[in-house]
Parts: structure tokens; sequence; C-alpha cells
């Protein structure tokens, strides 16, 4: 076989399409995946340039519609979603998460529409939910993600759109994604998973009967702390004919650099969530033996209160732990200024341990009752655990509860 033409990715297992999907090499035959930084593309004739804006040429025209590296991404990240059997989907990659959201909703919504989304939600997603659609007439009403019933209630009408976050942050509250993809598909909704925490590697939202899928490639996919992206996924009409022109026309593009960073990051995005889950398991076990810590919330503690429904619906646990402090904002400013490894900072998903409070970062513009609802207090820390050697985090946890 040439070794420039892109190999039948169909018959490969997931761990196989993280390393080669969407591979489609130049004359060069380079073995990593060629970086093409470019804006533009240029046409051998007026004739060409006429035929690729007509779509008689199937080319490349402008790298806001489409760029190779780019599609390589999105090929390869389509690639390792896991879909029922028979189902095909397609991905489009956008500048950031916040972007990939945003699209997800926007390109689908008009005034007169209803979105019926669980309130246990990242920032900046319950603002879109909360403050931007009703601005376009759009009726918005939140439920207790992990209350079914509250779901049946609130899709016993009409609706336009489901949206939900699972494992939530920053409280790992799980949904029990079957049964409320049943209850909105029976209201007519589509539902749209932020699968963040999970990675496509711990949590198959298709297959669970989710319609669109959004990710913030900045998050795990990266995992090492250097670029933002993100990257809605869902049926190829979808994408072609009701993503993609918001997209095209609205322009949050995802440089082509980003995406040459990303596709490396997808390659191991496999060996680092094992590793993240086998960290943060014994972090947690760890934190749940302090006096210090009033709580720990952990989808795979047996103290968590989904943890029957974490087991059935994700392959791991994931690399995010909650603590709550017996004494409040004081005692979670002590755990963060007192430890040594571990870094303040708001991020998550990446190599290094990344420790924040989210009252007063992610989430501080919302409303107190609001945190409140979320279930976040002033006790509340957000660990991030990286892949440091497990012991040294344990250490560094220790010393500074005790001080
Ligand atoms: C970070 C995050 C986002 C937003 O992603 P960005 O890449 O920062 O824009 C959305 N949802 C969840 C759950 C996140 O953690």
């Amino acid at each position: 076989m040439n070794s420039n033409v892109s190999k039948p990715a169909h018959s490969w297992r997931p761990r196989t399409k993280a390393v080669r999907g969407g591979l489609s090499r130049t004359n060069f035959s380079e073995t990593a995946e060629a970086m093409f930084m470019t804006s533009g593309y240029v046409y051998g004739s007026a004739e060409e340039a006429e035929a690729s804006f007509d779509g008689t040429l199937d080319r490349m025209v402008y790298s806001r519609f489409k760029n190779p590296t780019v599609a390589t991404f999105e090929t390869r990240l389509a690639e390792m979603e896991g879909v029922p059997e028979g189902m095909n989907i397609a991905c489009r990659a956008t500048a950031s998460g916040m972007a990939a959201v945003h699209a997800a909703l926007l390109c689908q919504l008009r005034a007169g529409d209803r979105v019926v989304a669980s309130k246990a939600l990242f920032g900046s997603c319950h603002w879109i939910i909360n403050e931007l659609l009703p601005r376009y007439g759009v009726e918005r009403v939140f439920v207790d993600g992990t209350d079914l019933a509250a779901w049946e209630t609130a899709l016993a009408k009409p609706t336009t759109c489901v949206f939900l976050e699972t494992p939530s942050n920053p409280t790992l509250e799980i949904i029990d994604l079957a049964a409320v993809c049943e209850l909105a598909h029976k209201a007519g909704a589509k539902v749209v998973v932020d699968n963040v925490f999970a990675t496509p590697i711990l949590q198959s939202p298709f297959e669970l009967g989710a319609d669109i899928v959004a990710y913030s490639a900045t998050k795990h996919m990266d995992g090492q702390g250097r670029c933002l992206g993100g990257a809605v996924l869902g049926s190829p009409e979808f994408c072609n004919d009701v993503l993609g022109p918001f997209l095209r026309n609205t322009g949050p593009a995802l440089s082509p650099f980003n995406a040459w960073v990303l596709l490396k990051g997808l390659e191991t995005l496999d060996l680092r969530m094992e590793r993240h889950c086998a960290n943060a398991l014994q972090v947690a076990r760890f934190l749940e033996t302090r006096p210090e810590v009033a709580r720990v919330i952990y989808p795979g503690l047996e103290s968590h209160p989904q943890h029957q429904l974490a087991r059935r619906q994700m392959k791991g646990w994931g690399s995010i732990v909650a603590i709550e402090l017996t004494g409040g904002k004081s005692s979670a400013y002590k755990l963060l200024n007192g430890v040594e490894l571990i870094d303040i900072s708001n991020n998550l998903g990446d190599a290094k341990s990344l420790m924040t409070h989210p009252w007063t970062t992610t989430h501080q513009r919302l409303a107190p009752e609001d945190k409140l609802a979320m279930g976040i207090s002033e006790g509340l820390v957000r660990l991030s655990v990286g892949l440091e050697d497990a012991d040294d985090l344990v250490e560094d946890l220790g010393r500074a509860l005790e001080s």
C-alpha cells in the first residue's frame, strides 16, 4: 500500500484509532502528522476558484471553514468516540470548550424554544443557559440532575434541547444518561452532553442515547497545560447542515497549531487516563481517612451517592476529587496554601496536580444561593489529580492537612 494513502480505520480497536485515526500523509511521507499553518489556499485558475466556491470541487478554501491538520484532529476524535453499532458520527473542532458548548446549543436554538438543563454545571455553561439563552427568547428550566422525577416533570412539555454535564464540575454528580435521554426523546428534545470530565476513554454518551457530545480539548486531551481547544460531535447531518454553517459564519475556528498539539495528546489519552484514575482513587481513599475532611466526593468511592450508576455507565472514575473540609473557607485556604507539590490553579485534567477553591474562582460569579444549590460550599476544594507519583501527592496533602 502507498504510504501516503490513509488506511481504513473501521476495523481498528480504539487504542489504534487514537494513535493513527485520520492520519493522511503528504508526499514527504512524514511519520508524524503534518502541521498546516495556513489561513488560506491557492487556486491554479479562476475557474478552479469558482468551482471550489460553488461546491463542484471539494477542496480547502479557507481555514475558518476547513484545514488539513484540524480535519485530522476531527477525524481522529470522531473515530475514538464510542457509538452504537451502525451509528455514524462526525466531529467539528472549535477554539475552546466554551466555543463548542455555545455552538452546539446556539446553532440549533431559536426564539420560543425550550431548554432543560441540569443545574450542576461548569460556570460558563451555566452562564450560557441562564443568562444568554433568555436574551434570545429561549426558555430555560434547571433541574437537579440526579433526580429522575425532576427530569420527568420538566420534560412533560415539548422541549428542544437537554443540556447536561456528568460527572459535573466540581461536585461530581452522576446523571443517568440512558434514562434522561429516553425522557428527552419523548419530549422531542436533542440531548447535548458535556463529556469533559469523563473524556471518550471513560464514557460513551452516544451509546447511552445522547445526540450531541461537546468537549473542552483544553483539559485531558491536551492534558499538559499547553493550549485551548474544543470539539462537537454529532450525526453527519447535524454537523454538516446545522453546526457547519454556524461555525463557518461565526468563526470559532481551532488553530492548526493547537489541533496538532491536541492530536499528539489524543495518542496518549488512554494511557494518561489510566494513571489519572489510579492516582485519583488512591488520593481519594487517603483523604477519606483524614479527620480534617468532612467529605470526599469521588465516583469511585463506595460512599458516592451514585457510585453504582457510575459503575454502570463509566469505564473509570476520572481525575477529579472534591474535598469538603470541616472548617469552611479558612480550612480550604489553609489546605491550598499548605500544599507544596500540588499547584493552585483553576485548570484541570493536567499532568500536574492542580487544586482550586470553586466558591472564589471558577464559580465566583454565581449567586451564593446558586452555588449552594449546586453543592458548592465555602469549604469545598476541587483537586485535579495529575500524573505524579500518588505517594508524593498523598504525602503533600497529609502534610498540608496536619499544619
Ligand atoms: C473547562 C470546561 C469547559 C470549557 O472549556 P474551555 O476549553 O476552558 O473553554 C466546559 N465544560 C467543562 C465541564 C469544563 O470543565
